[in-house]
C-alpha cells in the first residue's frame, strides 16, 4: 500500500480531494449538501453507479488509482426496510460486503488516509441494553429480519479497526439510527416505516379512504434522525483530529453511534405522520406483518462528547419531508 497521505482540512494549503460514494443515495446526497454548504469551493468527486460500478473490483481500483483521493465518505450502500431485508436477504450481504470491501481495500492502497464508513444500528444485538452503547457490538445474536445486512455492516466496521492496525490509516465508522427524509425510497413495500407511511397516510387522504392499516403491533420502538442532521455529524466526525477522535472511541473499538437518543412507539410514530399529512381515519395495525427488533435506542453520549448533538425535531422533519414529497412525488424513488 501507499503510505497514507495526512488529512488535509480546511486551513491546510490545499483542500481535499474527497470521494462522496453513493452520492445519489438519501444519505450521500445530504452529505454533498452538508459539504457544499459549509465549503463551496470543496473538491468532491462524485461518480454515478453507470459510471462507477462500485460491486467492480477492477474498476473500483482504477478509479482510486487515477484520481488521488484523500477524505471517502462511504455512503454507498444496499438498503432497504424490514420487508425487503427479511425477502431479499442476499442482495442486502452480497452488495453490501461487495461495495465495502472494494473501497476499503483501494482506499488503503492508494493512500487515503481517512474514510468514513456509514453503518447501521441494526449491528447491535436484538435484545441489547436500552439505550445502546457502541461496546454493545457482538456481545448477542442479531434482529433476524436483518441479519444479513447487519453482517456485513459488522464486516465494514471491522474492516475500517483493521486497517488503522496494521496499515496506520485512519478510517473511523458512524452508527445511524433509523434516517428518514428528502430523497427517501417512498416504495409501498421496499422503504422503511416513514416514507412508507408518509405514501400510505397521503393516497388514503387522497383517496378519502376511512383507514389505513400500519404493520405489526405498533409497540416496537424507534428512533428517527433527520438525514440532514445526519450529514451534519458525518462532517463533524470526519473533521475531528486524529486524537480527539481516538481519545473519546477507545476502548470503545472504533465506531460512533449517531442519533437523537430519543424514541416513540410506531403506534405514535403513526398518529404524528397522520397529523403531519391531515388524514384523520382511523389508524388499524396488521399484526400479521413483522415487528422487528422490540426497541432500539442509541445511547449517544460518546457523539455528545465529541462535539455533535441533533438539531431537527422530529415534527419539524416530518413536516419537511411531506413538503419534499409533495413537491418531488413522481419523481420520488420508489414510484
Ligand atoms: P427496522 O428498524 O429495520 O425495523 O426498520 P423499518 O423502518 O422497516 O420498520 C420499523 C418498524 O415500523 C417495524 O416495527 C415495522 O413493522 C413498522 N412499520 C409499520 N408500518 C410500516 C411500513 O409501512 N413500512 C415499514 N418498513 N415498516 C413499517
Amino acid at each position: 500500500m501507499n503510505k497514507p497521505r495526512p488529512n488535509t482540512t480546511s486551513g491546510a494549503a490545499s483542500s481535499p480531494r474527497i470521494f462522496v460514494a453513493g452520492h445519489r443515495g438519501m444519505v450521500g446526497s445530504a452529505i454533498v449538501r452538508q459539504i457544499s454548504s459549509a465549503a463551496p469551493g470543496a473538491d468532491l468527486v462524485l461518480r454515478t453507479r453507470e459510471e462507477l460500478d462500485l460491486t467492480n473490483q477492477d474498476a473500483v481500483e482504477r478509479f482510486f488509482a487515477t484520481e488521488e483521493i484523500d477524505q471517502v465518505y462511504l455512503a454507498a450502500a444496499k438498503v432497504g426496510g424490514i420487508l425487503a431485508n427479511d425477502t431479499r436477504p442476499a442482495e442486502f450481504i452480497l452488495q453490501n460486503l461487495a461495495i465495502q470491501t472494494n473501497v476499503i481495500q483501494a482506499a488503503v492502497k492508494h493512500g487515503v488516509g481517512r474514510l468514513l464508513f456509514l453503518g447501521s444500528s441494526c449491528i447491535y444485538p436484538k435484545l441489547a441494553d436500552q439505550p445502546i452503547r457502541e461496546d454493545a457490538l457482538l456481545t448477542g445474536p442479531l434482529e433476524p429480519t436483518n441479519e444479513p445486512y447487519a453482517v456485513a455492516k459488522i464486516a465494514g466496521i471491522k474492516m475500517c479497526e483493521s486497517c488503522n492496525r496494521q496499515y496506520g490509516t485512519d478510517y473511523r465508522s458512524v452508527m445511524p439510527t433509523n434516517l428518514y427524509g428528502e430523497n427517501d425510497n417512498f416504495h409501498p413495500q421496499h422503504s422503511h416505516v416513514i416514507p412508507g407511511l408518509i405514501r400510505r397516510f397521503h393516497e388514503a387522504r387522497e383517496a378519502g379512504d376511512h383507514s389505513v392499516t400500519v404493520w405489526g403491533t405498533g409497540t416496537p420502538r424507534r428512533e428517527f434522525l433527520h438525514v440532514d442532521d445526519l450529514a451534519s455529524a458525518c462532517v463533524h466526525v470526519m473533521e475531528l483530529p486524529a486524537e480527539t477522535y481516538r481519545q473519546h472511541t477507545q476502548p470503545m473499538l472504533s465506531h460512533v453511534n449517531v442519533g437523537t437518543g430519543e424514541d416513540l412507539s410506531i403506534r405514535s410514530l403513526a398518529a404524528m405522520v397522520a397529523e403531519t399529512v391531515g388524514f384523520d381515519g382511523a389508524i388499524e395495525f396488521d399484526a400479521s406483518k413483522p415487528d422487528g427488533t422490540p426497541r432500539k435506542v442509541l445511547d449517544v453520549s460518546c457523539l455528545h462528547s465529541l462535539g455533535w448533538k441533533h438539531r431537527i425535531s422530529l415534527q419539524d422533519g416530518l413536516r419537511s419531508t411531506y413538503r419534499w414529497f409533495l413537491d418531488n412525488q413522481s419523481g420520488a424513488r420508489g414510484y
